[in-house]
């Protein structure tokens, strides 16, 4: 058992206010800071479903990666999602917390728990590109298509798969990578001398322009993985970490996939 405020603290000393950027809005956004917390949940997001898992759990936290108010809220009736949910968690107990844009940059964070889970050796973090996502190698140099199996069997499953733009037999070893909506890194990406860019959220026109320009100069494939997917490893990291923070509060990762897609249908 933990004050709710202790656990805080701890938070913001793993997670600093300093590497939050200007538009995010993370830390505690429901719940009373004196609260007893003697088990806590961890997800990407937080959903109605992830609450009701929370507080049959028993949990009286949930730790989550995206922030709940990040556009403003103007009500919070039931009628709409965020009141909902806040709405439910206050019926519930269950205060939440979300760790988001200065938890993806750190050293142990999202972007670096995805690199290490996929085996790309982290290399210094030194211009303007690896400062927010990462870049490293391979242990062995490996065919496109290899990897991407292998990237597939380490992320959980979800219904896109991991999609892959580039010849398939392409031998890679130089890697970036940006967890979480990362096109705006797109162009970035593309002078940093990588045989591969891995992202999620991609659209088509970005995407394009990404490829004939890699196909042009001999640029890096890409690969589009699911949100979710990138991002849910870190809850495993964070969860060894935290248990031996407070060995006193359970920590779980939430069983509930908060993937949006549900299947694919192929022709
Ligand atoms: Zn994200
Ligand atoms: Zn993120």
């Amino acid at each position: 058992m933990e004050i709710l405020s202790t656990l805080i603290k701890h938070f913001e000393e793993i997670w600093p206010d300093t590497g939050t950027e200007s538009w995010d809005f993370p830390g505690l956004m429901l719940g009373n800071p004196n609260q007893e917390i003697s088990s806590c949940m961890l997800t990407v997001d937080v959903t109605l479903a992830t609450i009701e898992e929370a507080s049959n759990n028993g949990a009286q936290l949930i730790i989550a990666h995206h922030p709940l108010f990040l556009h403003g809220a103007h009500e919070l009736s039931e009628i709409n999602p965020k009141g909902a949910i806040a709405a439910l968690a206050a019926r519930k107990g269950v205060a939440v917390y979300a760790a988001h844009t200065n938890a993806d940059f750190v050293a142990g964070g999202v972007s670096e728990t995805l690199a290490t889970r996929i085996g790309v050796d982290i290399q210094g973090k030194s211009d303007d590109f690896s400062k927010q996502g990462v870049i490293g190698t391979l242990k062995e140099p490996t065919s496109l298509i290899g990897f991407s199996r292998s990237v597939a069997k380490v992320l959980p499953p979800v219904a896109q798969g991991v999609k892959v733009s580039g010849d398939p037999d392409k031998v890679i070893s130089r890697i970036g990578l940006v967890a979480g909506a990362g096109d705006s890194f797109l162009e970035r990406a593309l002078d940093q001398n990588l045989d591969l860019f891995i992202t999620s959220d991609l659209r088509h026109h970005k995407s394009l322009d990404f490829i004939e320009s890699s196909n042009l100069n001999d640029g890096p494939a890409l690969m589009d993985i699911s949100h979710w997917a990138a991002e849910w490893l870190w809850l495993e990291r964070v969860q060894s970490d935290l248990a031996g923070a407070f060995p006193s509060v359970k920590f779980e990762v939430s069983d509930i996939s908060t993937d949006p897609w549900d299947f694919v249908v192929m022709q």
